[in-house]
């Protein structure tokens, strides 16, 4: 047998995270992680499960009962909700405008539903005269959208008017809100989405482990009369229901301290005002977007199109991408991303989500990636991308 490994302490470095998530971690989310563990079952703990549904509830401004965090990442919310809408025989349809629309078509798959596309070009939202067309054509019965696109930095503008095709067509709507919930404006009731999922390391600055999904009456209705079992038992709603609904009956156990974290970060949004932190997203992603393009590099995506929480900066010509990024990496201990996809090499990703959205962090990043750009002998002009970034901060 190997001996004990020789592992040293746990220090890892200590970035500045602007990339596609996950963003920095508010220190209060860090601390409410450090206190102690009570059973899943605890009547305190009872007590933070209905805090946490009430404050996950306000965030995305919706009524609906039906509002828990799953265990697991992002994809995990992802999961429950289509695993659990989409049927044997269902069909859903899906956009191919960028990576996340190709993962809902893998689990709706999955879930034994047919897939159907609504296509538009990665960087460019979806054109809700498309979306009517594919209604016609395909009658589908599940229509999923992504509102933020992390991998183009493209938000979904019209998406009252998506829900209304769907609906006018008798389909449920299921919208990505992963990099959306809590950085950008998103009314789950007012828009009339019936199912909306999310994560908790984007916008909300939480550590990744818990994350939101809401469901209305209506989406709950098709899943509780489902004629088979969802295929993943451990995020089949109805059993869900048991922990999270009225019974408190252990289903799996909950992770305890992911949960304590997503209630600190909600908290922060409560504290906040959910109105006034989309507010702080936009004003602090205009600084960061004055700054790139008075440097000389473009934004991606059309300006109705922009996503704020996620900018895409295309990478100027004679760049290399991945080059840039380990500079920042290894002289500024600043994380940003690469393209994916379709826009691989084509652009930065540069998050700007949740604790991250930062003045501080704007005035750190532009310096940064100029330098960074002009060490590959591009020609950026920094000093006017710090006097519009200024420019902007001072508005
Ligand atoms: C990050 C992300 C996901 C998946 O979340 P994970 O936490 O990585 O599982 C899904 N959709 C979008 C739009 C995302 O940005």
């Amino acid at each position: 047998m190997t001996d004990a490994p020789d592992v040293g302490e746990l220090t890892p470095p200590n970035r500045t995270l602007m990339g596609p998530g996950p963003s920095d971690v508010h220190p209060r989310v860090l601390r409410a992680m450090s206190t102690p563990l009570v059973g899943h079952l605890d009547p305190s703990f009872i007590e933070i499960m209905q805090e946490v549904q009430d404050l996950m509830r306000y965030t995305f401004r919706t009524d609906n009962k039906w509002t828990i965090p799953v265990s697991g990442t992002g994809s995990a919310s992802m999961e429950a909700a289509i695993g659990n809408l989409v049927e044997p025989g269902d069909t859903m349809l899906v956009p191919t405008n960028g990576y996340f629309g190709g993962r809902m078509a893998s689990m709706a798959r999955r879930a034994g539903g047919e897939v159907v596309e609504v296509d538009a070009p990665w960087g460019e939202p979806l054109d809700p005269a498309d979306v009517e067309d594919a209604f016609e054509t395909h009658q589908p019965d599940v229509f999923g959208f992504v509102h933020a696109e992390t991998s183009t930095g493209v938000k979904q503008p019209n998406v009252p008017e998506l829900t209304a095709i769907a609906h006018s067509h008798d389909a449920y709507v299921v919208a990505d809100c992963v990099t959306s919930l809590g950085g950008v404006e998103l009314r789950v009731d007012d828009w009339d989405v019936d199912v909306a999922y999310s994560g908790p390391q984007k916008c909300l600055s939480c550590p990744p482990g818990a994350s939101p999904l809401t469901l209305n009456d209506r989406a709950m209705d098709k899943v509780l009369s489902r004629e088979t079992d969802p295929r993943s038992w451990y995020l089949d709603l109805s059993l869900l229901e048991g922990y999270w609904g009225e019974e408190r009956a252990y289903h799996h156990t909950a992770p305890i301290t992911n949960v304590y974290a997503i209630r600190e970060a909600l908290r922060l949004v409560a504290e906040e005002g959910i109105e006034n932190r989309w507010a702080r997203h936009l004003d602090v992603a205009r600084s960061l977007k004055a700054g790139v393009e008075a440097m000389g590099l473009g934004l991606n995506p059309e300006p109705d199109a922009w996503l704020p929480s996620l900018n895409a900066v295309r990478v100027p010509d004679g760049v290399d991408d991945g080059a840039a990024i380990d500079y920042l990496l290894e002289h500024y201990d600043l994380e940003i991303a690469g393209g994916l996809g379709d826009l691989a090499g084509d652009v930065f990703r540069i998050g700007c989500m949740g604790h991250s959205a930062r003045e501080a962090n704007v005035c750190y990043l532009v310096p940064a990636l100029g330098e960074a750009l002009e060490a590959q002998g591009a020609d950026v002009d920094v000093d006017a991308g710090l006097a519009a970034m200024r420019a902007e901060m001072a508005e």
